[in-house]
């Protein structure tokens, strides 16, 4: 079965966990490098990005994660965790660093500080069943995407509409909102399809 993780530091790692078990992965909290080891695929849960980044150093896992992801390693972003893969954050701390991850700018918190959530419907390139329900907290938004990525989504309605909101880089793929959160499972399923095919190839 395929294997897939969540980098279980701080945030809705459990939520994960339910849909991606959901969606046919046996899936397991990461937080040790043996951990690391043993999985075909990793999801950066949402949560506080500066939070997760200081975490990765104290657990040691920021050089692993780096040398799996630059081996090929699937991993899936979402919220907090788009920001940890982003190559370059916008409104973020001096001293938060993300991964070797997409060659995105993304902008911290981006949608305003009066509007901390909101749920807008968002088509996404690749998941067929109509837009899906995206649920937006104190989320960041994509602002410049670099050769390679494509552009899965935007957000054209709530605070800011058109927005780049989902992303894919080769074996990487990010979300500013939390498909764990509503029970739609088409995005975990999306994820568990590009680890079983980067497993088999
Ligand atoms: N604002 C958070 C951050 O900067 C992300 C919020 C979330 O993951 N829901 O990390």
């Amino acid at each position: 079965m395929t294997v897939i993780g969540v980098l279980a530091l701080q945030g809705d790692v459990r939520e994960h966990v339910a849909a991606l078990a959901g969606a046919g992965a046996d899936a397991r909290p990461v937080r040790r490098p043996a951990e690391l080891d043993a999985v075909d695929g990793l999801v950066i849960p949402g949560g506080e990005s500066t939070t997760i980044s200081k975490l990765v150093d104290i657990f040691e896992l920021r050089e692993p994660i780096d040398k799996r992801i630059a081996a090929g390693l699937p991993v899936y972003g979402s919220c907090a965790g788009m920001i940890m893969l982003a190559a370059e954050v916008l409104d973020g701390r001096s001293d938060q660093r993300g991964f070797d991850g997409i060659a995105m700018t993304v902008r911290r918190n981006a949608f305003g500080r009066q509007v901390d959530s909101f749920e807008a419907p968002v088509a996404l390139t690749g998941v067929d069943g109509g837009p899906f329900h995206a649920v937006f907290i104190r989320a960041p938004w994509v602002e410049r995407v670099g050769d390679g990525v494509e552009v899965l989504g935007r957000v054209a309605e709530g605070p800011a509409g058109d927005r780049i909101v989902a992303v894919r880089q080769g074996n990487l793929l990010a979300t500013s909102f939390h498909p764990e959160l509503t029970g739609d499972l088409r995005l975990h399923r999306y994820f568990v399809e590009m680890v079983r095919t980067a497993s088999a190839g």
